[in-house]
């Protein structure tokens, strides 16, 4: 195995390139970047120590965006006082996976990072700048001229050219960065519906995709991304790229295109070849909200299972990338209910996965590709609800009976986060100005009579930003099945790439 990514490496080195997107062979400028060679070489040292036999033929890769450790521990605790128990002691489905890596997260050019340039690191093996998808760190974010020749091909392209099948699902919408790394290259993550120079759009580059026969299932929200103004879309082009990409297979596979969750339950898999569902304009509802207000949206376990049923019809395999994106949100809101909630919701998803596939040759990866400021803090006692006030231990041991104070006699949260917009008791105001005066004056809000563990409550935070920021601590790789003895100790992100092409054995050039 080891021997083969050599080979595969030098001999490239010689293969002249017909095109910089052609995804069946990798450009020389990416296999020969330090992010590429670098977690190429840690990984192969770790093979020769412990490489099973077994190689997958299907990967399937989760990616909880903004999904921090901490996040982790906190929504393993809400599920388990969901459930009626003390909760320190739940392990989400994922968590009880037999190997897992600490990785780390940076951008080339940014300590604590985004989105665009993570999911690029885990699709192509190279890091690049914050904002930036699938394009080399040396280009400049926004600057269509700066990308010539350093166009990046994905894990996914790949998989796709190469016969296999290929499926993306996201609560995101699927021209969001997570979902748009998998298969476009954009200087500006935002150019979701149109974009500068010569470059395309994220959302025209996914139902034109070259790999292949494009992207077999596609399942998430961003419709707006894809239709007309006068359709209520955002596109001034005048295209509908829903009815182009039906076009793209019209007579010669069956595609079906669906805008419910209704809809998506009427789907006959067995007969269709290609699906793609864009439940809502733009991102899909919070689970909670899903739930609570009965909106036709399918899950995001149920989409995971309808793209498995459809992917696991060709016989050659298949790679499927599922993202929660909107544990991001609900932290960016500084919000920890809606993150706490998708983040069990996206724990459901990886079981449903767990029940559907043979071990034996399918490798699930479960990972994040950010962390965010929420902290597990005070001591409260056990068991204490998670979205709770502290209700720390009497000189005992044993549990007092009335909420903590902290040293300006007001109660607070065991959930806090380091910044964003729950820094003070700001009423209705929404003039910045007058927020921050208002901090001034009042500071610490009064919890005494407030409800922390309801869905709308927003944790307290230290430093007022707008929107509560990403952190640069690493994040969690979780692996179960074939191949996933490749993920242990501290890793680049860009290991992530090479761990699937390794354990599916895939070739690097063309065959
Ligand atoms: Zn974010």
């Amino acid at each position: 195995m080891a021997k083969k990514l050599a080979r595969a490496l030098s001999a490239f080195c010689l293969i002249p390139l017909a095109s910089a997107v052609s995804a069946a062979s990798l450009p020389d400028y990416q296999t020969n970047s330090d992010w590429f060679t670098e977690a190429s070489d840690r990984l192969e040292e770790r093979t020769s120590l412990s490489r099973e036999a077994k190689t997958a033929k299907n990967v399937i890769l989760f990616v909880g965006d903004g999904m921090g450790i901490s996040t982790l521990t906190a929504a393993r605790i809400l599920e388990g006082q969901l459930a009626g128990e003390s909760g320190e002691e739940n392990a989400l489905s994922f968590e009880e996976f037999p190997h897992t890596a600490l990785i780390k997260t940076y951008n080339t050019n940014q300590q604590t990072p985004d989105s665009a340039g993570t999911m690029t690191a885990m699709m192509t093996g190279v890091k690049t700048r914050a904002g930036i998808i699938n394009i080399d760190g040396d280009a400049l974010r926004g600057d269509c001229a700066s990308t010539e020749g350093r166009e990046l091909n994905t894990f996914l392209e790949m998989v796709e050219s190469r016969g296999k099948a290929t499926g993306i699902v996201s609560t995101a919408r699927l021209t969001h960065a997570t979902p748009a790394a998998t298969y476009s290259r954009s200087p500006e993550r935002n150019w979701e519906y149109d974009a500068e120079g010569n470059c395309s759009d994220i959302a025209s580059q996914m139902v034109e995709m070259a790999a292949g026969d494009g992207i077999d299932v596609m399942l998430g929200g961003g419709r707006r991304s894809f239709v007309t103004i006068d359709n209520g879309g955002k596109r001034e082009d005048g295209r509908d790229l829903t009815s182009e990409w039906l076009e793209r297979y019209d007579g010669d596979q069956t595609a079906v295109y669906v805008s419910s969750g209704s809809e998506l339950k009427g789907v006959d898999i067995a007969s269709t070849n290609k699906l793609l569902g864009l439940f809502t304009g733009s991102h899909m509802s919070y689970d909670a909200d899903r739930i609570f207000k009965g909106s036709d949206e399918p899950s995001i376990a149920e989409m995971t299972d309808t793209a498995i049923e459809l992917l696991e019809k060709d016989s050659d395999g298949y790679f499927l990338m599922v993202e929660s994106g909107r544990i991001d949100h609900g932290h960016h809101a500084g919000n920890a209910y809606n993150a706490l909630h998708d983040a069990i919701a996206f724990a459901d998803a990886v079981q449903v996965a767990l029940d559907k596939v043979d071990l034996a040759d399918t490798l699930i990866l479960v990972t994040a590709d950010h962390s965010h400021v929420m902290t597990i803090a005070g001591y409260p006692t056990r068991g204490n609800p998670i979205l709770g006030k502290v209700v720390e231990n009497d000189s005992t041991g044993a549990a007092q009976s009335e909420v903590g104070l902290a040293a300006d006699g007001k109660p607070y949260t065991t959930l806090n986060y380091a910044n964003g917009l729950g820094f003070a008791d700001l009423g209705e105001n929404t003039d910045a100005d007058e927020r921050y005066k208002i901090a001034a004056d009042t500071g610490r809000k009064d919890l005494s009579k407030v409800d922390t563990e309801a869905p709308g409550f927003h944790q307290e935070a230290l430093v007022h930003l707008e929107s509560e920021s990403h952190a640069g601590e690493d994040i969690s790789l979780h692996a179960i099945g074939a191949g996933a003895e490749l993920v242990q100790g501290s890793l680049e992100q860009s290991a992530v790439f090479h761990v699937m092409t390794t354990a599916t054995d895939l070739s690097l050039t063309e065959e």
